[in-house]
């Protein structure tokens, strides 16, 4: 049994903080408070966390910015390990190394300071580099693993590995780093010289798109469900076409110009958006023969026995 305090015992000299309010740290805005999350400031402190967790044998759940999560309504009881104070960004002639923590954001702004191109597509993208290595988030047909030259990750062990990617260890939303309990530490990107008024017209290309789809206002998490291939049309138009556009449930909503997008306008609750995507699964299941699958993380201790399965 995972006893909190002596864990804080032995983790002594890394931050932790106790009852955090999830809310504060998703992007969605909902959840419920994590028993324990842990800070780690460097490569070692993490290797530290990952030897004692892995001693006891205690699962644990890697936060990024949290911007792709459903987080439970009554919390999370595993450690949360917060990867925010890992946020260094380096430049290295046409490389670009991103410790896990660091915005997506903030490493296009040092691309286009160095005048290197290949990331303006990521721009505004939401989160952090390990949430995007982690998800392949992808923007505009173009996913993070196309610029990527390795990743360096810790195994539950607290070993360190790189990997240089070759093809087939990513794909849509797939990373080798899903549901195994690594931990992504730094990425480099493989990016080249380029015209800075040209990335910088790119980004903020990308930047407008974004504000003109609605992306930024509400809370959200971005796109709720995968596209498949099998439905030959995007999820979102699925949705559209199933008249389920505009529906609420509490203060969760099924984006009113999005049909991809669940939005909280106030006071939703995990549940009332949990409520949203199984109605569009059941939904889009009776009018097409699939059912969609969501790309968001389920994270914590759901009421529901369903999405208690799909946590991760
Ligand atoms: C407005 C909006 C727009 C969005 N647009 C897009 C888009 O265009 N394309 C797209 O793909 N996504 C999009 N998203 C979703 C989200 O931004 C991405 O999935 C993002 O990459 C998640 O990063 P994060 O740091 O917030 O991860 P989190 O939400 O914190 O975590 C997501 C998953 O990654 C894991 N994780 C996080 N950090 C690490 C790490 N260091 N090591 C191992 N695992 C880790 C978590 O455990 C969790 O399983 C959007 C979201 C919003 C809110």
């Amino acid at each position: 049994m995972f006893n909190l305090r002596e864990f804080e015992k032995k983790i002594n000299g890394i931050e932790t903080r106790r009852n955090v309010p999830m809310a504060q740290r998703t992007s969605f805005h909902v959840g419920g408070n994590a028993d324990l999350v842990i800070f780690p400031a460097s490569e070692m402190e993490l290797q530290r966390v990952l030897r004692l967790l892995s001693a006891e044998r205690t699962p644990y759940f890697v936060l990024g910015g949290g911007t792709n999560l459903i987080v439970a309504d009554k919390g999370i009881r595993e450690p949360v390990i917060a990867t925010e104070k890992l946020k260094r960004i380096a430049v290295d002639g046409c490389r670009i190394t991103a410790e896990a923590g660091a915005r997506v954001e903030d490493v296009c702004l040092a691309a286009l300071n160095a005048g290197l191109s290949g990331l303006e597509f990521l721009y505004k993208l939401p989160g952090s580099v390990g949430g995007a290595v982690r998800m392949n988030a992808r923007c505009y047909e173009r996913s993070t693993a196309e610029v990527l030259e390795s990743v360096r990750y810790l195994k539950t062990d607290g070993s360190a590995h790189t990997l240089l990617p070759t093809d087939g260890d990513f794909g849509y939303k797939r990373s080798p780093f899903q549901n195994n309990g690594t931990v992504v530490l730094s990425a480099v990107f493989r990016l080249e010289p380029g015209d800075r008024i040209q990335i910088e017209a790119a980004m903020n290309a990308a930047e407008s798109d974004r504000i003109q789809k609605g992306h930024f206002r509400f809370p959200s998490a971005g796109s709720i469900f995968k596209n498949d291939r099998r439905f030959g049309k995007p999820t979102g138009q699925l949705i559209d076409e199933a008249g389920l556009r505009g529906l609420t449930c509490g203060g969760a909503q099924i984006a009113p110009y999005h049909g991809n997008i669940i939005i909280n306008t106030g006071g939703a609750t995990a549940a009332d958006i949990c409520v949203l995507i199984e109605t569009v699964e059941e939904t889009v299941e009776r009018n097409c023969g699939l059912r969609p699958e969501p790309e968001t993380v389920f994270v914590g201790d759901f009421e529901n026995a369903e999405e208690n399965k799909r946590t991760r």
